[in-house]
């Protein structure tokens, strides 16, 4: 993933980025990188110059890890701006998020084995203090590792990390302190505000060796110094090697769940933080529009929480929406009686928090009658089977894609 990239001091500002959970704000920082989306951004992308300077990374994944703006509106304008080829990198770096979406859908066990193994390892840590003193000496950021330890800090300040560092960070959390990937993921899932079951999981999975089975990813000394500018220059602190973790399991690879068709009749319209832009697209057909909130996880950040409720505030503000509460099962299947309807539509919600939160309500909506229609967008649509394998096989697929969209000729 590494880029023998020259950069461009006098390009390269100062710029901080507010994580405003709105879509305004993500259209206005998306409108603020667009001209850097093609020459500057393959350059420049692989260097981590501190939260203080991000012009070299459109820094948009907390916007689109909750759909507050879509990989499609990211594209199209992209694509408004710049020929296909010469955005190629950036487009391709955006398509990374559908290939783990799509991959995940396909091997659902590493969702279910990844949530287990955390469980158990988080109560091996109960039982070992030795073991509990080193997990707590790595996220306080105490490992005398200069550079690991200011991200560990600047992680829970910001709620953000370049993607290098994030390479770097796990690399040295599994390979130089010897700590389980599993607790690593979820300290990023505590604090990144675009925490993604897909792309976290499987990142760090693929930094372990575990992804491309045999493959790891070894942070070195050299290119951390490079790529932070010499901010940092680890020499002799980190592990000379990455043995690749093994699992004594094979993932099966499933067929991914259907999609539902929008009915041809009045509807309910349940909005999560998943897709925020789902009232843009089915509100106005809806007879009420409700707001399903992620309930806070274990050990999530009030940060991270605050930003996926007020995301979804803002996505259904102006449709005069019900914010669902605790008693939410019902409330919907209230709504529902009361507009004389049994149809209730959602975006599809992939594999995570809110989809296990939506499974739980299944039995009691067949119950009532209720019939649940999960829609997926087309681009979903498009992406997601080709993400069966490598990411190679995406990147091919790409202008077909785009074309499919409408978004190419
Ligand atoms: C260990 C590890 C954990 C990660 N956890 C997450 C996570 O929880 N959520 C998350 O969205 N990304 C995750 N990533 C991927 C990547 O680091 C971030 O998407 C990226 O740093 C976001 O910064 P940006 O918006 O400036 O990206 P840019 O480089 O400007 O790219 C534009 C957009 O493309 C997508 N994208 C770019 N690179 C990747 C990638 N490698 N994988 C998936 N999508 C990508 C993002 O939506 C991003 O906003 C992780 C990477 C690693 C190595």
């Amino acid at each position: 993933m590494d880029n023998a990239g020259l950069f461009d001091q006098e390009t390269l500002p100062g710029e901080s980025v507010t994580f405003t959970p709105t879509r305004a704000a993500g259209l206005a920082r998306l409108e603020k990188f667009l001209s850097r989306t093609a020459q500057h951004y393959e350059r420049n992308r692989n260097y981590d110059f501190g939260p203080e300077r991000r012009s070299n990374i459109s820094v948009l994944s907390p916007w689109i890890r909750h759909r507050l703006i879509t990989e499609e509106d990211v594209l199209k304008l992209t694509l408004a701006r710049h020929s296909p080829s010469s955005a190629e990198k950036f487009i391709q770096e955006v398509f990374w998020r559908g290939y783990f979406k799509g991959w995940l859908e396909q091997h659902p066990s590493v969702w279910i084995n990844y949530k287990r193994d955390l469980t158990q390892k988080l109560d091996d840590l109960a039982g070992n203090s030795f073991a509990n003193a080193d997990y707590l000496t790595a996220i306080e950021g105490r490992t005398g590792i200069d550079c690991f330890d200011t991200w560990a800090h600047e992680l829970i300040e910001t709620g953000y990390l370049h993607n290098h560092t994030r390479m770097w960070f796990a690399s040295i959390w599994v390979f130089t302190l010897g700590l389980p990937w599993q607790l690593g993921a979820d300290f990023f899932m505590q604090h990144l505000l675009d925490g993604d079951p897909a792309s976290n999981t499987l990142s760090w999975r693929w930094v372990s060796g575990l992804h491309t089975k045999g493959k790891s990813y070894l942070a070195r000394p050299s290119n951390i110094a490079k790529f932070t500018d010499g901010r940092f220059d680890p020499v002799g602190q980190l592990s000379p090697t990455a043995v690749p973790l093994i699992e004594d399991f094979d993932h099966p690879s499933l067929p991914i769940p259907a999609s539902d068709a929008l009915p041809d009749a009045p509807f309910v319209l349940l909005v999560t933080p998943e897709d925020c832009q789902a009232p843009a697209l089915w509100a106005d057909k809806a007879t009420n529009v409700l707001a399903l909130p992620t309930p806070k996880q274990d050990r999530q950040s009030d940060r991270v929480h605050a930003f996926k409720t007020k995301a979804l505030q803002d996505s259904v503000a102006g449709w005069d929406a019900t914010l669902l509460t605790s008693d939410w099962i019902m409330q919907i299947i209230e709504t529902a009686r009361a507009a004389n309807t049994h149809h209730i539509v959602t975006a599809y919600v992939p594999i995570g928090p809110d989809a296990d939160q939506l499974n739980t309500a299944n039995t009691a909506f067949a119950e009532a009658g209720m019939q649940l229609h999960r829609v997926r967008r087309p681009y979903d649509t498009l992406t997601w089977p080709q993400a069966n394998k490598g990411f190679f096989k995406v990147k091919k697929q790409i202008p077909k894609i785009l074309h499919g969209l409408g978004l190419a000729c």
